[in-house]
């Protein structure tokens, strides 16, 4: 699969092109490669050319395609909505971080379940920046309250948050959401609500990820860029 091989090069020459005109460290940016749809065998070369970090949004695919892989990861994201039926599923897989978390309710189902398990987990907060229907998230309105809820949660950590942009062709269209989300971040962090540490800001996709860089991105979660478009026919 040399094209993956290549894609990952050039998308990491970008972005190290990109921070260091910003004049930020390469170090970071934590790229998450989401494998969604993408064959075992796609995954593991990715893991095998540069990749750490891997994501899937649906826990129903991660179950199948994870146990599968047969190279070492740094860590599996989930960013998909989480249904409460899903969380024992999804905890199985030891996320190293939850990415989506994206009401009070299933914040307090995977509070108690991690408690029956005595485990703790980081999350990210998702906003639903651009107020769009289809896409789940707390709203830039709701955030503030919803945050210092859910840090009251003892298995819970909150470690940032997450946005997905528009879907346009532009990526000067999600610029000014991404600023939002930056500076809902830093409005909160001011705050130092106990046992918050808005250390993550991941927002920035195949195509925008390099606005979302200039805006103060750190983690950028990357499907086609890296695979190439998405098969949605599947035959895996
Ligand atoms: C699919 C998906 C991505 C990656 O999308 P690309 O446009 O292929 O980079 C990123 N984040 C979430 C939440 C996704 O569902």
């Amino acid at each position: 699969m040399p094209s993956i091989v290549d894609n990952i090069k050039q998308t990491q020459d970008r972005i190290a092109d990109k921070l260091s005109h910003l004049g930020r460290s390469a170090f970071d940016v934590t790229v998450v490669a989401v494998t969604k749809m993408q064959p075992v065998d796609a995954v593991e070369a990715a893991l095998q050319n540069g990749i750490g970090h891997i994501g899937e949004n649906k826990v129903q695919e991660a179950l199948r395609k994870i146990p599968m892989l047969s190279v070492p990861y740094e860590g599996f994201h989930f960013i998909g909505h989480l249904q409460s039926n899903k969380i024992n599923n999804l905890l199985s897989l030891k996320p190293l971080l939850i990415q989506s978390i994206d009401s009070l309710y299933i914040a307090r189902e995977l509070n108690r379940s991690l408690g029956h398990k005595n485990r703790a987990q980081d999350i990210l907060i998702q906003v639903n920046t651009t107020a769009e229907e289809s896409k789940t998230g707390v709203s830039f309105a709701n955030a503030e309250e919803m945050i210092w809820q859910i840090a009251a949660l003892p298995c819970l950590r909150i470690k940032g948050l997450m946005t997905i942009g528009l879907m346009s062709i532009d990526p000067e269209r999600t610029r000014p959401y991404f600023t939002q989300l930056r500076e809902l971040s830093e409005t909160i962090a001011k705050q130092n609500i106990p046992g918050v540490e808005l250390r993550y800001l991941s927002m920035g996709m195949s195509d925008d990820y390099l606005v979302a860089l200039e805006e103060g991105s750190n983690m950028l979660r990357l499907g086609s860029a890296l695979f190439g478009p998405r098969n949605y026919g599947g035959t895996k």
